[in-house]
Formats: C-alpha cells, sequence, structure tokens
C-alpha cells in the first residue's frame, strides 16, 4: 500500500492511513510506503534554492529525503497508537540499489530481507519513498513523483501486487482538477500510462509503470479515504481499444542547438547531454540537436542555462532555449494508424482560437504544443473533441 503526500498531509490523515493499515493487516503481510507529508519536497527544494540555484544535486538529495524519514515515523508511531507495532524503514535499510544519477536515479535491484525479516516478527513495515542507496553508499533519490516507484519495486521484490493511494480514486481521461468533463478509466494497459505519466500526468511515476510492467505486477490506483471505492487497474491487456483514451500536460522549452558542419565529436557530447536531460521528442542529427525539456523538473533551469550555454561553443551556429510553452498530448493505443487524428485535433484548437506551434507524434502520443497560457484550454478542446463531446 503506497499512500502519497496529500494522503498523509497532517496528523488527521496520518491517523486515517493507520487506522486503514492495521485493518489491512489483521488479514495479511503489509507493507506500506508513505511520500513526504502534503507540500515538504517542494518546501525543502526552496530553501537549498533559496542558498544556492542550482543547489549541489548530491545535498539536495541528502535533503529531500529527511521529508519521508518524517512522514514514515510519524505514521510507525500513528500504528503503535491503533495498538499494532510497525516499524520505520528507509530505502537503504530495506535494500533499495540505485545507480549513481543524483535526483533522478533508477532502481537496479532491490534486496527486501529486512523486511521479511521485520514481518517475521509480527511488524507492519512503513518504508520511506522516493530514496535508494547508489553503489556508492549514497542516498539517492529517484525523481520527484518517486515514491510510486518505491511502493512498485518493493512489491515485485515482495511478490505483491501493488495499491497506489492518493487524493483520487484512479486514473482519469484528464487531470480531474482541470478537466471537470474528465472520466475514471476503469483499466489501463502498462504502455498507454507509461505514455501518460510520461505526457506529464503526474498521478503515476513514468518508472513505477515501467518496473510494474517488466515485472508483470498490477497496479491499483484508488483514493486514500476508504469511503470513495473506484478503482484503476493497470495491467497486462485490458479489453483492446484503439483511440485516445486521455489527454494530458505539461509545461516545456524548446531547446535548439544548431551546428555550423557536421561535427561528430560535438554531436555526440550534445547527444550525451540530451540524453541525461532526458529532453522529449528528441531530435539529433548533422545539423545538431532539438527536444523539449520539461520545466516541471526540479533542475530544468540548470538544465535549460546548460543548453544555452553550447552558444559560445567553437563549432556551434545557434544554441537557443525557449520561454516556457505548453506540451498538450492526447494519448492512446494504435494512433499511429489514425492519421485523421491530427487534422481532428488542429480543427478543434482551430475552433477554439489556439494556435498549434508544432504537432509532435510517435505511436501513443499525439501532442501539440501551444503557448503556455493555452494550456487548459487546449487540454479541454482535445479532450471535447476526442473523449467526452457531443457524438460526431
Ligand atoms: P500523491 O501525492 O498521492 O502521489 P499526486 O499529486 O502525485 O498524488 O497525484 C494525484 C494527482 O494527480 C491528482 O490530484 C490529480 O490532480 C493529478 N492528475 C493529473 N492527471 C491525472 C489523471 N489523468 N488522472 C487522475 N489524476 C490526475
Ligand atoms: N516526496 C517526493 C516528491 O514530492 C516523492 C513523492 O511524493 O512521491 O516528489
Ligand atoms: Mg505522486
Amino acid at each position: 500500500m503506497k499512500f502519497g503526500g496529500s494522503s498523509v498531509a497532517d496528523l488527521e490523515r496520518l491517523r486515517r492511513v493507520a487506522r486503514r493499515v492495521v485493518a489491512r493487516a489483521q488479514e495479511r503481510k503489509v507493507a506500506v510506503v508513505v511520500s513526504a507529508m502534503g507540500k515538504t519536497t517542494n518546501n525543502l527544494v526552496a530553501e537549498a534554492c533559496a542558498l544556492l540555484d542550482p543547489p549541489p544535486a548530491r545535498e539536495l538529495d541528502m535533503l529531500m529525503t529527511t521529508g519521508e524519514r518524517i512522514s514514515m515515523a510519524l505514521l510507525a508511531i500513528a500504528i503503535a497508537a491503533e495498538g499494532r507495532t510497525a516499524i520505520s524503514l528507509t530505502g537503504s535499510q530495506c535494500g533499495i540499489i540505485t545507480n549513481h544519477q543524483a535526483g533522478r536515479a533508477r532502481i537496479v535491484e532491490v534486496r527486501p530481507f529486512r523486511v521479511e525479516d521485520e514481518w517475521a516478527e509480527g511488524h507492519v513495515v512503513i518504508v520511506g519513498g522516493f530514496a535508494g542507496v547508489s553503489y556508492k553508499r549514497e542516498v539517492t533519490t529517484l525523481g520527484r513523483g518517486g515514491s510510486d516507484t518505491t511502493a512498485v519495486a518493493l512489491a515485485a521484490a515482495l511478490g505483491a501486487d501493488c495499491e497506489i493511494y492518493s487524493d483520487v480514486d484512479g486514473v482519469y481521461s484528464g487531470d480531474p482538477r482541470e478537466l471537470p468533463a474528465a472520466q475514471r478509466i476503469a483499466a489501463l494497459s502498462y504502455e498507454e500510462m507509461q505514455a501518460l505519466s510520461r505526457a506529464g500526468a503526474k498521478v503515476l511515476h513514468a518508472q513505477a509503470v515501467e518496473l510494474a510492467e517488466e515485472r508483470g505486477i498490477a497496479i491499483y490506483a484508488r483514493h486514500s479515504d476508504p469511503a470513495i471505492v473506484g478503482e484503476t487497474v493497470i495491467r497486462t491487456n485490458p479489453a483492446r481499444r484503439s483511440g485516445v483514451c486521455a489527454v494530458t500536460t505539461d509545461l516545456v522549452r524548446d531547446v535548439e542547438v544548431a551546428l555550423t558542419a557536421d561535427d561528430p565529436e560535438l554531436r555526440a557530447r550534445l547527444r550525451g547531454e540530451a540524453a541525461e536531460a532526458g529532453l522529449l521528442y528528441l531530435r539529433c542529427d548533422r545539423g545538431g540537436l532539438s527536444g523539449l525539456l520539461s520545466t516541471r523538473r526540479t533542475d530544468a533551469s540548470a538544465l535549460a542555462r546548460r543548453f544555452a550555454g553550447f552558444a559560445g561553443v567553437a563549432g556551434v551556429a545557434r544554441a537557443a532555449v525557449s520561454d516556457e510553452r505548453a506540451l498538450v498530448s492526447c494519448v492512446g493505443a494504435g494512433l499511429e494508424d489514425r492519421p485523421e487524428l491530427f487534422r481532428e485535433a488542429e480543427e478543434a484548437l482551430a475552433a477554439a482560437g489556439i494556435a498549434v506551434e508544432a504537432l509532435l507524434t510517435d505511436a501513443r502520443t499525439l501532442s501539440v504544443l501551444v503557448d503556455a497560457g493555452q494550456r487548459a484550454a487546449a487540454a479541454a478542446a482535445l479532450h471535447a473533441r476526442f473523449i467526452a463531446g457531443p457524438p460526431r
């Protein structure tokens, strides 16, 4: 069971989670993953950046992981208050081994012996999400929203399914906070959910979905309030359907580095930087490189400066990073076989008075780049056109 930041935002909510966990622990062994309380992680990042922007990545990781320590210990205490013993463990204590990439480490191995030992002692195990330890024994974090990934990785290592509890009762066809017409989706394939996460829907962490697919475990997305009973299951092969199933948005900056002439060495360097920065819709050729940088990432402004800094490098004709734009994406299955979707998307946006700067596509995603101020309007127009609109 994984409970996100909003579900443990204050003591009352922690007590509610504790009661739910204790009830479940009567039936079976339970491992609980928790995020930091409420906006704790954001506040920690803001404090670090107020001192130095960007902060040293290692120290930022050290700082950010304190948020989960607080919530895991408080939850263990809240469970004790309910008369049941629980023990809290950090990611490193329960064997979450990652690579060495500070700020967005990837899990390479999970050795959950400690969890099993504590279960054998009759304890409920509480794990602080989002953090691991690298082979070099450094504390690492898994990227913002990474507690979902901790939960899936632990579930896989323990041979369990994974329940993700948050402030929404499943995955919707759009962010229900921004799109009142959004509908809950009963079941999604791993591929669809991955495309949705990558395109900016923060309801589930992309690496969590990737890992769930790799290990063949189901994810159940539910509301942390037991009175709200809906859910979405993410698993292999839900009833096949093609077409757009959800619309989501992200804020991005367009990155472009043009070379004066083909220069394989410089190209390789750019490619390396782009891969490290995780640019979306990356294109690298003899003329240079282009791609989109999601600005919701902690290190986005530092990365933007790094790409803009190529302007001074010999062999570079132009290096530009645009202002913030909205990337609005329609996600689904079989989009590559539906060329009419492009036209329909453009028509729907034109009818709403929204200019499209670029259209980008892959097998599961059709995205448009629009003015940042039109993010919500564009999402609503595409959602109405493809999902919840009047019959066509
Ligand atoms: P937690 O803090 O529990 O990890 P998050 O805030 O990361 O929860 O994720 C839940 C939020 O994701 C919801 O409050 C909702 O606003 C947002 N969200 C964005 N896109 C979607 C979507 N397609 N379906 C459901 N929720 C979405
Ligand atoms: N607390 C971390 C974050 O805010 C991890 C998580 O919430 O999943 O990104
Ligand atoms: Mg989350």
